[in-house]
């Protein structure tokens, strides 16, 4: 049997569209999100990441407009003021927030849009928005996130602790998400993450007209 090498799930000559949907994916620090989200964009490169606003300090080898649009404060309160974020949160003593603009503008060209959140955020597009997929990312152990967790050598002590702190709090989150991936493995976490945006693709719901009409058929009302 000949495996198709594109993940598209349908055939291209039907006059299908379909709505865009947000992705949105949680992990406890050390769990691979940034390496799992990085895969899912290779494999995807149509799906847009979206940029965050926050009040943190830009890191050497980050890129402003690229991994945040870092700003101060005081804009930060403006926009919350100004209902400019369809979500936002204080993480680790900063805020960030996810432009309510954006997702709306990539909804509406059938994009599909992934956004790594943490858990407070997430929490408030579900409240919010019906298309939106949750996806937690776990490790296999909390032994194993605190080795990997060290085995980074880069934090101290202390904001290793702090991590595992949290960590166990968003843990505790994890169960309304629609999906878990166990990152045991990270090719088979991978593969998993593929998957879910694939079946996500193929939802009868996310059509923007009814089968019988790409065949040319009067709908089921008719
Ligand atoms: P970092 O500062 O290490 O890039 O991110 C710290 C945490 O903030 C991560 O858990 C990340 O998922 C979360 N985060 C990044 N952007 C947003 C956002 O727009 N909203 C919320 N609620 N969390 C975010």
């Amino acid at each position: 049997m000949t495996r198709p090498s594109s993940p598209v799930s349908r055939p291209s000559s039907l006059p299908v569209k379909r709505h865009g949907f947000l992705l949105v994916v949680s992990a406890p620090s050390g769990a691979g999100k940034t390496t799992l989200c990085r895969y899912l964009i290779d494999i995807f490169p149509e799906i847009r990441q979206s940029v965050s606003f926050t009040t943190r300090e830009i890191r050497p080898g980050e890129i402003e407009g690229r991994d945040y649009h870092f700003i101060g404060a005081e804009r930060f309160q403006q926009m919350v003021d100004a209902g400019d974020f369809a979500e936002w949160a204080e993480v680790h003593g900063n805020r960030y927030g996810t432009s309510r603009h954006v997702l709306a503008e990539s909804l509406q060209a059938g994009e599909d849009i992934l956004l790594d959140i943490d858990c407070q955020g997430a929490a408030q597009l579900k409240r919010t928005v019906d298309s939106a997929v949750f996806v937690f990312i776990l490790p296999p152990s909390l032994a194993e996130l605190e080795k990997r967790l060290r085995g980074r050598g880069t934090d101290s002590e202390e904001v290793i602790e702090r991590r595992l702190v949290n960590a166990r709090r968003e843990i505790v989150e994890a169960h309304w998400y629609d999906y878990l991936v166990v990152n045991a493995d990270i090719e088979q976490a991978a593969e998993q993450l593929k998957s879910i945006v694939l079946a996500e693709r193929c939802r009868a719901a996310r059509f923007t007209q009814p089968p019988a009409s790409w065949y040319g058929l009067s709908g089921p009302n008719k």
